[in-house]
């Protein structure tokens, strides 16, 4: 394809209109523009789609986080660190039936 990426650019931003072309050689042709690997609107929406997959998967493990440390925080609300290390056995039976019920 001898064509150049029809994009133009500005700054961070690109639009058709404003800015300096994109000096890319064309790679795709999208609705009759030429398009470079970069700009090709497919690639530029599938680079979006992985962007927001990412941060929503990070938000989620955070969110999981922190409702672990609050989980934690109340089941263990009250009880010394000297108790835990005496009935450390006792404990674990504890949370273990407990995980087993609330599963
Ligand atoms: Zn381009």
């Amino acid at each position: 394809m001898e064509e150049q990426c029809s994009v133009r650019i500005m700054g961070e931003e690109y639009s058709v209109r404003l800015g300096s072309p994109c000096q890319n050689p064309a790679k795709v042709i999208r609705d009759g523009k030429p398009y470079c690997g970069m700009h090709d609107p497919d690639a530029v929406k599938a680079r979006r789609e992985r962007r927001n997959a990412e941060a929503d998967a990070k938000w989620a493990s955070e969110r999981e986080r922190d409702r672990r440390r609050e989980a934690i925080l109340l089941l263990t609300y009250g009880i010394s660190v000297k108790v835990f290390d005496q009935k450390r056995k006792e404990i674990r039976e504890f949370l273990e039936t407990l995980q087993a019920q609330i599963k």
